[in-house]
């Protein structure tokens, strides 16, 4: 199937409060282009560099996602343009985030990354320590970043029943901070093989990559 009718495919497939985040890491800038022909406006990548040059060349209307663990030296080449940074899980990375979303004068939207894998190389924080993150005089503090929801990965396996208990670990943490604070409006957990499990235990932004544009190749 191509690109372009695997976009059209989910446009139609995923409820409208949904929002679907192209994932291109490791495509071709050609690939990004045909889904942006189809109407695809938000892109992830998990590379910042990669993420950068492709944001050169491409349409300046593409909503970027930074999706992967983001190492904090790097945050600067993003922070021109990146429009939503999934993997947040401290607040010495919200700081630097700030700190460079200042030179450009924006304010960046981060989601914090709450690990609910039983995975131990999956990154993100307690729950726990993300509530108390957004209780915390010093992200107050910081008046160039918003965080805006939450970011989970469910572990990798075929068990059904962990990774549907894993997604409404995290759709319960949101529950008990959204009413706290009232910009957390995102819950973003699904990908290819579970993105259906995860909107239905109350995900708003799915990550789809293989799906659309095929397996990828690491080299
Ligand atoms: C690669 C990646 C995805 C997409 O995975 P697919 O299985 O190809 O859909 C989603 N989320 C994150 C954080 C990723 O790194």
């Amino acid at each position: 199937m191509s690109i372009t009718s695997k976009i059209q495919e989910y446009q139609q497939k995923l409820p409208t409060h949904v929002t679907l985040v192209a994932v291109s890491k490791t495509k071709p800038v050609s690939d990004l282009q045909e889904a942006y022909n189809a109407g695809q406006r938000v892109f992830g990548e998990n590379k910042i560099q990669e993420m950068a040059e492709k944001w050169e060349q491409l349409p300046k209307d593409i909503s970027w996602h930074m999706i992967g663990h983001v190492q904090r030296n790097k945050v600067k080449y993003m922070a021109e343009f990146v429009d939503l940074i999934h993997g947040v899980d401290s607040l010495k990375l919200l700081k630097e985030i700030d700190k460079q979303a200042k030179k450009h004068n924006r304010v960046i939207n981060c989601l914090l990354q709450i690990k609910i894998a039983e995975e131990d190389s999956k990154f993100g924080m307690a729950a726990q320590d993300a509530t108390s993150l957004l209780a915390s005089e010093e992200l107050q503090q910081l008046e160039n970043v918003q965080i805006v929801g939450l970011m989970g990965m469910a572990t990798f396996t075929d068990d059904q029943t962990q990774v549907q208990k894993e997604f409404q670990h995290l759709k319960t943490t949101f529950d008990a901070l959204q009413p706290i604070h009232s910009n957390l409006t995102i819950i973003s957990m699904g990908m290819s093989g579970d993105y259906e499990l995860a909107i239905a235990e109350g995900s708003t932004m799915v990550r789809i990559g293989s799906s659309i544009f095929g397996a990828r190749n690491y080299q």
